[in-house]
């Protein structure tokens, strides 16, 4: 059987595993971190489901929809209630405003983002290996992909780890050609500046008929957030966006400058507060290497470049930023981890 060896256990790298279930391929799965996903990153504490990473999707991201819809997974509208709160401090106050009637809705997973991954993983068979950060691939006939501890081999390669990064940490023999190498480095990897939090709370003590947590504000460290309450209400929780200024700060400091704003806004009734948790994505280096240049959001997406296939037409990239269809969201990976599934099934007729 010929043997395809995947680098990255994203979305788009999960999707191409489990498009290639029951087919003639062995499939093996290299992972850098110690769990799946990437930037799909739902954590799970006290019966919370706190989405860190990727969380909303709209009728348009159609592969997502059909893969979504095939996995019976089931997902709910974000609800932003009637108002919002715009937070002018320090230069203003705090103001309320009308959300303007929605345009297309958007929608999310319920039980968190991570519950898609979890599906995909129960429905492949594929061998994963974890904590395997891969630095290096020769190819002579047949790949060769090495980690810092181990060695693997196979007939094709499909890389799904986010374009930049690639760029900073694989050496490829033959070189890759030097004008790829610079479109790599130069495709913004989605996201990856971005603070997410989210919050939950044992009593949903904040919301009213109009009000359910929609805030925005430019000059404090909250500067986009919504509510994240399960359909049935048993969570309540809140999640968004920190102001990227304050990455310089701890996860700590953070918490405690995000309580100070929220009790400005919920008049000190914060005390029901009962998990708070953030990542700061460009600190994550398996997302975003510590050097990579400072892009335009979205430079480079979806050019059809980085569609190239290389080394006899065995070599693949796939991360959501490659595709042809909403690169950089979680449509893209989809798209793109399908359309790679489809080129490698090709090879076996
Ligand atoms: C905070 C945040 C919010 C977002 N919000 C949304 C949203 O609301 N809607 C939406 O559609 N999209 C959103 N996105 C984007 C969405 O998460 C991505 O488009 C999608 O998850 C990308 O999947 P991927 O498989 O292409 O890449 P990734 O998820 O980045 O997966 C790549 C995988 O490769 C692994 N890896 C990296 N280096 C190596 C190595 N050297 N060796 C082995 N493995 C390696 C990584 O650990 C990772 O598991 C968001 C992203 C973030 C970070």
């Amino acid at each position: 059987m010929p043997k395809v060896l995947i680098v990255g256990a994203g979305l788009s790298g999960l999707t191409t595993a489990y498009a290639l279930e029951n087919s003639n391929f062995d499939v093996e799965i290299l992972e850098a971190r110690p769990r799946l996903g990437g930037r799909i990153y739902t954590l799970k504490d006290k019966n919370y489901n706190l989405e860190l990473g990727a969380t909303w999707f709209g009728l348009q991201h159609t592969s997502l929809l059909a893969l979504i819809k095939q996995l019976e997974i089931p997902y709910k509208h974000q609800e932003n209630g009637r108002e919002a709160i715009y937070d002018f401090r320090p230069k203003g106050n705090l103001e309320r405003f009308q959300i303007p009637k929605q345009g297309p809705p958007t929608y999310k997973i319920i039980g968190g983002t991570s519950s898609l991954i979890d599906k995909l993983h129960q429905e492949i068979s594929a061998s994963i290996h974890y904590k395997e950060v891969v630095n290096s691939v020769k190819f002579d006939n047949h790949f060769i992909v090495e980690t810092e501890h181990n060695q693997f081999k196979a007939d094709y390669l499909v890389i799904s780890i986010p374009t930049q990064l690639l760029a900073h940490t694989i050496e490829f023999e033959p070189s890759l050609p030097e004008s790829f190498k610079v479109l790599l480095s130069k495709t913004h990897t989605w996201m990856s500046d971005s603070i997410k939090f989210s919050v939950a709370f044992d009593s949903g003590f904040w919301k009213n008929e109009r009000f359910i947590g929609t805030l925005m504000s430019q000059h404090q460290i909250i500067q986009e957030m919504y509510d994240h309450s399960d359909m049935d209400d048993l969570q309540n929780a809140l999640v968004g966006f920190l102001n990227s200024s304050y990455s310089v700060l701890s996860e700590k400091e953070r918490k405690a400058q995000f309580l100070k704003q929220l009790e400005g806004i919920f008049s000190n009734n914060t005390s029901s507060i009962s998990t708070y948790a953030d990542v700061n994505w460009r600190n994550e280096k398996y997302t975003i290497h510590e050097e990579a240049e400072s892009l335009v959001p979205h430079q480079n997406n979806g050019n059809a470049r980085l569609r190239q296939v290389f080394f006899d037409e065995r070599l693949f990239f796939s991360a959501s930023e490659t595709a042809a269809q909403t690169p950089g969201y979680m449509d893209g990976a989809v798209h793109r981890g399908m359309e790679v599934a489809d080129l490698l099934l090709k090879k076996l007729v």
